[in-house]
């Protein structure tokens, strides 16, 4: 198993109760890392605390909604107790409704743009002082392979991820030159809860077939990209956003 150079130091992983982030989570703990293991749903930060601290890695759990900015304040508190601020991996994140541009539910549009792009911001406006006063950091902010290209039906979402794209290098030539690294990671479609809860089997089966590869991703090839980036090896990749699509956008 690949191993990653990220020990001696604090990570925060919003959305770190499912999918995708409870892999991230998982693979920083066991490199090392000190991990807060941040989401919405209470049960699933205890169970993954758990697992962690079963495993002999150091979880921290941290109850909070990405939407609040005072959320993100208090988990890089509790990272910053455990040791220094290194890796934030801006992860949590929701589908939305389902509907054409001209007819998107405004309520769904607000709350993907808090959820999905604002909790970005939100996340980094509490992270960047740590890592800047820490003197290093690696940022990872969790868009989508729909960062690059459209998928109809999703205008918030697409829209959303496209901005975390263009936030994540703005916020790269920033911060470059006092020791903090950002990038974004684009995953093609990965078997995890939130594909359950948008879509149904049919449309699943045609979007393995949209994957060069043939298949939909697994969150541990995701968390491996993100791992690699978050970690010392990556020291010079920033502001850039990094696929992880079984081929999805090549074609
Ligand atoms: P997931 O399995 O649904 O996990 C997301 C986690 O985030 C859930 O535990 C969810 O809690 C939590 N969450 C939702 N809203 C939150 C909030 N406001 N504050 C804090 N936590 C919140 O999803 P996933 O597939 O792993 O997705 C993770 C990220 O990858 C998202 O940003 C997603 O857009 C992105 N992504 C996913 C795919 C894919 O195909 N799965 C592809 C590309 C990009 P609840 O369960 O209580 O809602």
């Amino acid at each position: 198993m690949a191993t990653y150079d990220v020990a001696e130091r604090s990570a925060i992983v919003t959305g770190a109760g499912s999918g995708i982030g409870r892999a991230v989570a998982h693979l920083l703990a066991e490199n090392g890392a000190s991990v807060v293991v941040s989401d919405l749903d209470a049960d699933a930060v205890d169970t993954v605390v758990e697992e962690i601290s079963r495993s002999g890695g150091t979880a921290i759990a941290h109850v909070g909604d990405v939407a609040d900015p005072d959320a993100a304040s208090e988990s890089v508190r509790l990272a910053i107790e455990a040791a220094p601020l290194g890796i934030a991996v801006n992860n949590a994140g929701i589908g939305g409704a389902s509907a054409t541009t001209g007819d998107y539910p405004l309520d769904s549009w607000q709350k993907v743009m808090d959820i999905n792009l604002n909790g970005v911001l939100y996340g980094m406006q509490a992270q960047l002082p740590a890592m800047v006063e820490a003197g290093r950091g690696s940022i990872v902010n969790i868009a989508s392979i729909l960062g690059s290209v459209g998928f109809a039906q999703s205008s918030a979402y697409v829209a959303a991820k496209h901005a975390v794209v263009g936030l994540s290098k703005n916020a790269a030539l920033e911060y470059a030159q006092r020791g903090v690294r950002v990038n974004s990671v684009g995953p093609g479609f990965i078997q995890t809860p939130l594909l359950d809860k948008n879509l149904d089997a049919d449309t699943l089966e045609f979007l393995k077939g949209k994957h060069a590869i043939g298949r939909l991703g697994t969150p541990e090839e995701v968390a491996s990209l993100v791992a690699f980036l978050a970690s010392d090896a990556a020291s010079f990749i920033t502001g850039s956003y990094h696929l992880v699509d079984g081929g999805y956008t090549a074609q």
